[in-house]
């Protein structure tokens, strides 16, 4: 997804009315390499000078979640729903343990791996998650400085 219309594609396909709001949203979790808070979007929406409450930013998520247009997911510990766009590229998750920043990884190296249990238990396996914790980039350079 690298330009506005396609998003409207997506809000088309899903006879959803292409509100501003809506693609907006899609264009800032397109843009990060990282899923998001509601707060996160919500700020985000604010600083590009959309008048929007918090509570249509949430109403706005849930209705693409609802139509898979989004996935919400909790890979942190503190409880606070992550949002990204549902590629249908099945992704992975690198989260640091430091700065809690959590980097989506495309590609799955898992799928034979998948078969095998399947032939091994006999077990139809519908889906995986795979988090991996460690210290990025940024927080090393950060440590090695000190
Ligand atoms: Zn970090
Ligand atoms: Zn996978």
């Amino acid at each position: 997804l690298d330009n506005s219309n396609q998003y409207k594609d997506l809000l088309k396909k899903e006879n959803l009315r292409n509100t501003k709001h809506r693609n907006s949203i899609l264009e800032i979790m397109n843009k990060s390499d990282q899923p998001l808070t509601a707060e996160a979007i919500f700020l985000e929406l604010k600083k590009q000078g959309l008048s929007i409450s918090f509570s249509t930013v949430y109403r706005a998520l849930e209705t693409l979640l609802n139509k898979a247009l989004v996935v919400k997911s909790s890979v942190t510990d503190d409880n606070k729903a992550l949002y990204e766009i549902n590629c249908q590229e099945h992704r992975h998750h690198l989260l640091c343990v430091k700065c809690r920043k959590i980097f989506s990884v495309n590609g799955c190296p898992l799928k034979e791996y998948e078969k095998s249990l399947e032939k091994k238990y006999g077990f139809t396996i519908s889906s995986h998650k795979l988090v991996m914790y460690g210290i990025c980039d940024h927080c090393k350079a950060t440590k090695e400085k000190e």
